[in-house]
């Protein structure tokens, strides 16, 4: 567990991917929930903290890859939390509806790897988020549709401790931040456009999918990203 800043922990039972927990005196809103399997360490993790199971209010799922939403619906077994996601990931996170198609060889490896290895229960419900939606007990949130990644990837905007958590739309390679990545993306050019909504919002702090986070001028260092990346 790392403090993030007053309020924001990431949680390490994700390993390679990040868990966030957003701690308020009203409760515990968690962002992503790791791969299958990570539920009990999740909770123990957040004992640390002294956050109680039914402390956990709500869970958000940033997009409906098995390796954010993998131990979504065992933590709501034990929590009782409010699962939300967007309306366009909802149906495959709901087990409604199969994963895009991959599009090449290495998408096909992974594909194969998820159904295998990271097969996940789907929660029974959810509740869908778009633009401009809110989360019960935490209105001040923002939900930002950050679309590419997945049709439905998005991100949310804590304005108070200006912090933008955007799942994977961005990605940290050893303290630089990189674009939408060439595969398992649904979408790139939408993903590119996406990472310009990203730059033109106003945050400090990043806290991404996967990696470290941007502790300081987050915003400016996705600029810089838009930039280096400009299509001639
Ligand atoms: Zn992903």
């Amino acid at each position: 567990m790392k403090q993030i800043n007053q309020s924001i922990y990431l949680l390490e039972s994700g390993k390679f991917v990040n868990i966030y927990a957003i701690v308020r005196d009203n409760g515990v809103l968690l962002i992503d929930t790791g791969t299958p399997g990570k539920a009990d360490n999740i909770l123990k993790e957040l004992d640390g903290i002294n956050v109680k199971p039914a402390d956990v209010k709500v869970i958000v799922i940033t997009h409906a890859h098995p390796d954010h939403a993998g131990s979504c619906a065992v933590l709501i077994d034990k929590t009782h939390a409010k699962l939300y996601i967007h309306k366009d990931d909802f149906d495959v996170l709901l087990g409604k509806a199969p994963p895009p198609e991959p599009r090449d060889f290495l998408e096909k490896i992974v594909a194969f790897m998820a159904e295998h290895f990271f097969k996940y229960p789907p929660p029974k419900d959810a509740i869908p988020l778009e633009e401009d939606s809110t989360i019960q007990g935490f209105e001040d949130l923002k939900i930002i549709p950050t679309p590419g990644h997945t049709p439905g990837s998005m991100s949310i905007l804590d304005v108070k401790d200006s912090t933008l958590f955007c799942g994977d739309a961005i990605n940290n390679r050893a303290g630089k931040l990189i674009g939408p990545h060439k595969h398992f993306t649904f979408n790139r050019e939408q993903a590119w456009r996406s990472v310009a909504k990203i730059g033109a919002i106003n945050f400090n702090t990043l806290c991404l999918g996967h990696g470290p986070w941007i502790a300081e001028s987050a915003q400016e260092k996705v600029q810089d990203l838009l930039v280096a990346n400009k299509p001639d």
